[in-house]
């Protein structure tokens, strides 16, 4: 049998594109040799997915709930309770039903799911997210448009900066080209507040302080412009110039120093890097999972701006580059009511009046594991209307529902398109291997809802892969199962910027002190993807516990732990046991704890996260959170 072309949409920036082949009932799943990104491997979390697929706890009937536990009904009875539930809601007000999407899949197809609820009106949506709105709302401000270079364009860098970044981990097709330009004299500076798997590709490592990305930007700037070595023609595709003078000319370069936390030296250095070039930045997303993310994002590409990096080859202040550019969208319905923020799910959802939330419809989104405050989450979802969550396991999220609607997974959907946050190739998806019996895609139940609200078929749910191969007309010319997306500009910004002054805009306010670690919890909590699963997609059987949890060996609060006891991360909102892992390169205020973990497992670190919303595009503070560790007695207390 022919290997099946496909594509991974796993929440990745890599976007895959795969070889799938079934023989003797096994499944071998490879990166496809041509895909110039892909370059012919895949990951461990995509090299466990098989598992995933035929995993005995997957849900294969519909549940409803019976009290506190689920009765298996027929697809039937499922979906004319969804459709009374829905009907029920829009008789009142399309406002009564909200809609929450997620990431677990990036394939397209899931527009056409969000096209269904906002064809039914002015329905309540989720605003925000939990993953890089910050920043991108930052370079929205700055250059009208998030942008990045394509990975392939580091063939032409002179320098990379990792500023946040941990492709090692999270990109892990980024990898072979930052060696590649390693291996050709291009220095890699690592810049992040631990020395993360991305260490080993690094020549240099900087450590700064918590929060104060902004200040080490603005020292290197403050530099190049006391030495006359900010680019003048850049200069002059900025607006703002002389007010970010003003703002660098009331903090000394001693201050700024200090307030970053950096050896002058390796200010120079950077300053050295940024004077020449080009220089290709690579911002991660972790720095912007703080309250002042937002103006960090803003002052790393004003460095990246006025040093003349961005708009040139080899350079960039690459954060993403828009998955969906050039998508033909027109056809699908606008969004146009209120919002629920997701970085306070929990207190605005329980909060909605006028009118409540009669009806929930969560997809592609373990919620509960992923928004901050999951106690109040799974609260939240407790106390609202009919509560629908489509999923293929029993998550956090489902186990809060009243009716959980088993569905398919990737290489099981008939057909999807995927873009990449990362690179600039574009990918179809097509059907591997059949879903099991019993299963739904989340398109086709949407479809048979709408029958049973007795509106008239929507072409555009009926069809799905002619509707997306209409959507991608502007990327495909024919039938080929990836292609280099032609909307994208090889150099971002090369001509013009996406503001209205066709100008950067540069960022005009100073970023706030660092904040002083609170003594009661003197521990950073940060929540790192892992290489195995992508978010709390692990199989329940896989979860470790206690949970682990990453620190120096003399991180504060450790010397009161007596030896061989139980140990406990413990928050405003809350406590939960963790296995301490020790390593000596770890600053002693920070703590690391994967994020992905289960509520009902006492795994889920964003228990003890509290929502915070970051200052731009409504992201999610999850890395404001300080804990302290404490010791579990024997009675467990
Ligand atoms: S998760 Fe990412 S790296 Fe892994 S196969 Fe999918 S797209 Fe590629």
């Amino acid at each position: 049998m022919s290997a099946v072309e496909t594509a991974c949409t796993y929440d990745c920036p890599d976007a895959c594109a795969l070889l799938v082949e079934r023989r003797d009932g096994e499944m071998n799943l490879r990166g496809h040799p041509d895909h110039p990104i892909t370059r012919g491997f895949v990951c461990r979390r995509v090299r466990n997915h098989p598992g995933r697929l035929r995993s005995p706890q997957r849900i294969t009937r519909p549940l409803q709930r019976q009290g506190s536990s689920f009765q298996e009904i027929d697809w039937d009875r499922a979906l004319d309770l969804v459709a009374a539930g829905l009907e029920r809601a829009l008789q009142e007000t399309p406002a009564s039903v909200v809609l929450v999407p997620g990431g677990g899949s990036l394939g397209l197809r899931k527009l056409l799911v969000d096209h269904f609820f906002h064809s039914l009106g002015p329905i309540t949506r989720l605003g925000g997210g939990v993953c890089d709105e910050t920043g991108a709302a930052a370079q929205r401000l700055d250059f009208g448009d998030k942008c990045a270079h394509d990975y392939s364009d580091l063939e032409n860098t002179g320098a990379i900066v990792l500023w946040g970044r941990n492709p090692a981990v999270g990109a892990v097709h980024l990898v072979p080209f930052i060696k590649q330009a390693r291996r050709r004299g291009c220095p890699v500076v690592l810049i992040d507040l631990w020395p993360n798997q991305s260490r080993a590709l690094a020549d240099r490592f900087i450590r700064v302080r918590p929060g104060a990305d902004a200040q080490l930007a603005q020292a290197v700037l403050k530099l190049l412009d006391a030495d006359g070595r900010l680019s003048a023609a850049a200069a002059a595709r900025c607006q703002g110039v002389y007010e970010l003078r003003t703002l660098l000319e009331a903090t000394s370069l001693a201050e700024l120093v200090s307030a970053c936390g950096v050896e002058l030296a390796d200010v120079e250095y950077l300053a050295g890097l940024y004077a020449g070039g080009p220089v290709a930045t690579h911002i991660g997303w972790g720095l912007q999972r703080r309250s002042s993310g937002g103006l960090a994002i803003r002052w790393i590409d004003a460095l990246c701006a006025l040093s003349g990096q961005v708009g040139t080859s080899g350079g960039g202040a690459s954060y993403n580059p828009g998955r969906r550019r050039g998508l033909d969208t027109s056809l699908l319905a606008r969004p146009s009511g209120r919002v629920v923020e997701a970085s306070r799910f929990a207190e605005q959802l329980a909060a909605l009046v006028d009118p409540p939330a009669h009806f929930v419809y969560l997809y592609g989104v373990n919620a509960v594991s992923q928004f901050a405050d999951s106690q109040a989450v799974a609260a939240a979802l407790r106390g609202a209307g009919l509560v629908v969550v489509a999923e293929a396991f029993l998550t956090d999220t489902a186990a809060c529902a009243d009716l959980v609607l088993p569905v398919s997974l990737m290489l099981e959907d008939e057909y999807d398109l995927v873009g990449s946050y990362g690179h600039h190739w574009v990918a179809r998806a097509r059907r591997a291997v059949d879903p099991p019996a019993g299963v739904k895609e989340d398109v086709e139940i949407v479809r048979l809802v709408r029958r049973r609200l007795g509106l008239a078929d929507d072409p555009l749910l009926e069809d799905v892969a002619a509707t997306l191969e209409r959507m991608s007309r502007p990327w495909f010319n024919g039938d080929e199962p990836f292609t280099r997306n032609p909307c994208q500009p090889p150099v971002p910004f090369a001509e013009r910027f996406a503001t209205a002054s066709g100008k950067v805009q540069l960022v005009g306010e100073r970023p706030p002190a660092p904040p002083r670690p609170d003594p009661r919890y003197p521990l950073l909590l940060l929540s790192p993807k892992r290489r195995r699963f992508a978010h709390s997609q692990i199989p329940p059987g896989e979860m470790e516990r206690p949970w682990p949890c990453l620190l120096n060996p003399r991180a504060p609060g450790l010397d009161e732990i007596p030896p061989g006891s139980r140990v406990r991360l413990v928050g405003e909102l809350g406590a939960m046991e963790v296995k301490l892992l020790f390593r000596e390169d770890l600053p002693r205020d920070l703590c690391l704890v994967p994020e992905g973990g289960w509520l009902a497992q006492d795994t889920a670190v964003n228990k003890l996260v509290a929502a915070r919303a970051t200052d731009l595009g409504g992201g999610t503070a999850f890395y404001d959170q300080q804990v302290r560790l404490e010791p579990i007695d024997d009675q467990g207390r």
